[in-house]
């Protein structure tokens, strides 16, 4: 190997191979003429050599040379990582087609046929070198967009009309995470990587694009090759330049660290750090929503304040990991107390002086551990008081932490919407005084915001209590109140209605403490036993007494759509001791309406049992009677507010004889509740009303005055001289009522 660089400029260097010493010397003299320091060696074999020990500007090769020849020469030369683009110049003989073609097939830039015209050497040297540059630039700056593409995690790739794929860049089978040689040659292709829920818009909008002209900015998400998901960003302009309406070139370029990044910002900016619950700002994002859907809905909303007594005190012999530990303990306890649906919040700590002073440092002073906690759409207002009820059984138990037991106390307010406000800011602040009357009251307390809701909601929850005590107590009575057909004044039957009378607080009005039932979920269980203890009545009565007549009970909309419940009152029926044709169930109209389609089935059910239905204090509610036509009812009682305005108001009277005729043409009985005196009696008989039930008849009466009144009555039968007054009633339970 001889190495000259006489003349170089020293970054140009030739190797030159071949085996004839006159080409050597007139190929290195042109050479260096040239510029180059060139090497030369006698064959194949030492080029290869030459080459993996150095780099060169071109190679010179003659085709025929001993050892290794020109053609396995340049293929081993193109296999090295710096032969790869190095220009080579293969010196093949006169007119050597084949050598030329195989040349070319190997690798070769060039060929130079011999002998070697030295002018015409020197220009094509010249040409390929500065190809050879113009390659280079070109690769490098191909190299360099590659790497900037891979660095900011782009691709591009080009449809034409028809949705081929003309081009697609190395960057879009990285996003894809595609093995490089993978093809992709149609739009559905790539769209196969489209995540399954965004393949349909992303389709459209390219669908869009592509004929529209118009420009691409989409986002979606890609499940890439090793089923990654991974969100990308496509972007195209309409290309004016490209001359084919509807080509498209889209740069798509992978997302996915920023939205984790502006994921997590969002997680800083709306989270509590500690315990992961929705900070202040979200909470009041979110019940601002909530209120406005349930100002819609006329959905009452309540908001609690809940807080650890002293927090302060509570964590003072507690290291910082375990004071961290028990807020997230306590956290997860409220969590696991409410619904899906409610909303917690972590308050951050109100007693930071600076604001932009971070969580580790607030917790340092933190007094008070506080939670707001939203209970959506509920149905009575205890609902707060039973929730913190639990709520605070709960934290009644211990928490363990670093194998200590540590006990709090708590107290919380409560605010109502709409009541108390219709704004978050404005619920939270008065849950906030809420809790610090109820602080004043003692740890462990719980208070409403309004005084008079307090007081409401305190008896209604003593009340529930007790309720739940007379049942097990079996304390409840039940009283019974007459109905009479006015034609003739026969008793037709009597209504079944439940008393309460509280061992502190006196006769509890059944709407209050039906309501309660209601509420709490003991309605079922109040019912059956007034179901129960009515049929072994009238039993007793129908024995002993010489009359046939009925008994009504109420039944509450909860009896009717509870499965359970209704079986219970079926499996009553049936094992009851007279015969199902003496039950009528009563029920409210407005009720009956609200769940029509789960009432009909269950009432067809009762009905077909031969029990009689009822329908309960008409014109309260919508009084339709097209709706009550498709019930299975055979008897309509209006209600008393209407019979009490008839005397005064002629309209009424108008109204009701309305109702009587049409509920006639219904096949139904008609019964006015509450008759008071002879002349709303005289009135109803006028308009053919067919039965009465009210004081003017007897109020309700506990069994044994009822069975006094049976008895009265038939002893008038027997003796017809006794009290009787002019309407044919009697006048000594008229007076009876009168000094109730
Ligand atoms: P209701 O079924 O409409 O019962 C008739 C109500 O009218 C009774 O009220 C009765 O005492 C009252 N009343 C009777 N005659 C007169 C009168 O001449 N003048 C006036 N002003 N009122 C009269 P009560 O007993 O207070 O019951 C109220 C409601 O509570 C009942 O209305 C019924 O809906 C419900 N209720 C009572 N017991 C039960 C029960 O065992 N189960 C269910 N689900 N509800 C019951
Ligand atoms: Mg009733
Ligand atoms: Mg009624």
């Amino acid at each position: 190997m001889n190495q000259s660089d006489a003349g170089s400029t020293g970054d140009l260097k030739a190797l030159l191979a071949d085996d004839d010493p006159g080409i050597q010397l007139t190929l290195s003299a042109l050479l260096e003429q040239k510029g180059f320091a060139v090497t030369t060696v006698d064959n194949g074999r030492q080029a290869v050599e030459a080459l993996s020990a150095d780099s060169f500007s071109i190679a010179l090769l003659d085709i025929r040379m001993p050892r290794m020849d020109g053609f396995e020469a340049c293929r081993a030369i193109r296999e090295l990582e710096n032969g790869k683009n190095l220009p080579i110049l293969m010196l093949t003989g006169q007119d050597d087609t084949d050598s030329i073609k195989k040349a070319f097939e190997v690798g070769a830039t060039d060929f130079v046929a011999k002998p070697i015209n030295l002018v015409l050497m020197g220009y094509r040297l010249d040409y390929i070198l500065r190809a050879a540059g113009i390659s280079e630039e070109l690769r490098k700056s191909h190299q360099r967009s590659r790497y900037a593409q891979h660095i900011a995690n782009l691709g591009h790739i080009e449809w034409n009309p028809a949705r081929e794929i003309v081009h697609c860049s190395e960057g879009i089978r990285e996003i894809l995470g595609l093995p490089g040689q993978s093809a992709l040659s149609r739009f559905e292709d790539f769209n196969e990587f489209v995540h399954p829920e965004d393949r349909e818009r992303v389709d459209a909008a390219i669908r869009q694009a592509l004929e529209a002209g118009d420009a691409l900015d989409l986002e979606h998400r890609v499940v890439r090759a090793d089923g990654c998901l991974r969100f990308v960003l496509q972007i195209s302009e309409s290309r004016p330049d490209s001359g084919v309406s509807g080509h498209m070139v889209v740069t798509v370029q992978d997302i996915t660290d920023r939205i984790d990044t502006e994921k997590r910002m969002h997680a800083l900016a709306y989270y509590d750090d500690l315990t992961g619950l929705p900070n202040r700002s979200l909470l009041i994002q979110h019940l601002d929503q909530l209120l406005k859907g349930a100002v819609r809905y006329h959905h009452k909303t309540a908001v609690i304040v809940f807080g650890v007594d002293r927090f302060d005190r509570v964590v003072e012999s507690l290291d910082h990991p375990a004071m961290e530990s028990l807020i997230r303990m306590i956290a997860e306890r409220i969590k696991l107390t409410c619904r899906e649906c409610d909303l917690l919040s972590r308050q951050a700590t109100d007693d930071a002086d600076d604001e932009g002073a971070g969580y580790r440092q607030l917790t340092a002073k933190l007094k008070n551990d506080e939670y707001v906690i939203v209970l959506s759409a509920i149905n009575s207002l205890q609902a707060a008081s039973v929730f913190l009820q639990r709520l605070m059984e709960e934290f009644g138990k211990a928490f363990e932490i670093n194998d200590k037991e540590v006990y709090v106390t708590t107290t919380a307010g409560i605010s109502l919407a709409p009541i108390d406000g219709n704004s978050p800011n404005e619920l939270i602040k008065h849950a906030e005084i809420a809790k610090g009357f109820a602080g004043e009251q003692g740890s462990g307390s719980f208070r409403y915001f309004k005084q008079e809701l307090n007081d409401q909601v305190t008896r209604k929850f003593a009340l529930a209590n007790d309720l739940r005590k007379a049942l097990q107590d079996d304390t409840l009575e039940v009283h019974y109140q007459p109905k009479i057909r006015l034609a003739d004044h026969s008793l037709t039957g009597v209504e079944a209605l439940c008393r309460w009378q509280h061992p502190l607080m006196g006769a509890i009005s059944p709407l209050e403490f039906i309501q309660i039932a209601e509420e709490e979920g003991l309605i079922g269980e109040l019912g059956n036993r007034v179901l129960e203890t009515a049929c072994r009545q009238l039993a007793a009565w129908l024995a002993e007494f010489d009359c046939d007549f009925g008994v009504s009970v109420n039944l509450s909309p909860e009896q009717l759509v509870d499965d359970q419940a209704m079986q219970r009152i079926v499996d009553l029926v049936s094992g009851s001791p007279i015969d199902n044709r003496f039950i009528e169930f009563e029920l409210t109209e407005s009720t009956l309406l609200a769940n029509f389609d789960t009432s009909l089935k269950t009432l067809e059910r009762l009905t077909s049992m031969g029990c009689g239905l009822a329908i309960d204090d008409f014109g309260t509610g919508y009084s339709s009677l097209s709706y009550l036509g498709m019930l299975p009812a055979q008897t309509l009682k209006i209600d008393k507010s209407f019979i009490h305005q008839i005397e005064a108001n002629a309209q009424y009277t108008a109204i009701i004889g309305g109702i009587i005729k049409l509920a006639h043409s219904l096949g139904l009985t008609v019964v006015a509740e509450g008759v008071e005196n002879d002349a709303q009696k005289a009135i109803l008989s006028r308009e053919q009303c067919d039965e009465i039930q009210g004081s003017l008849v007897a109020p309700p009466l506990p069994a044994r005055e009822l069975a006094d009144w049976l008895r009265d009555r038939e002893n008038r039968k027997t003796y017809p001289e006794s009290a009787v007054d002019e309407s044919g009633l009697d006048t000594q339970w008229r007076r009876n009522f009168s000094t109730r």
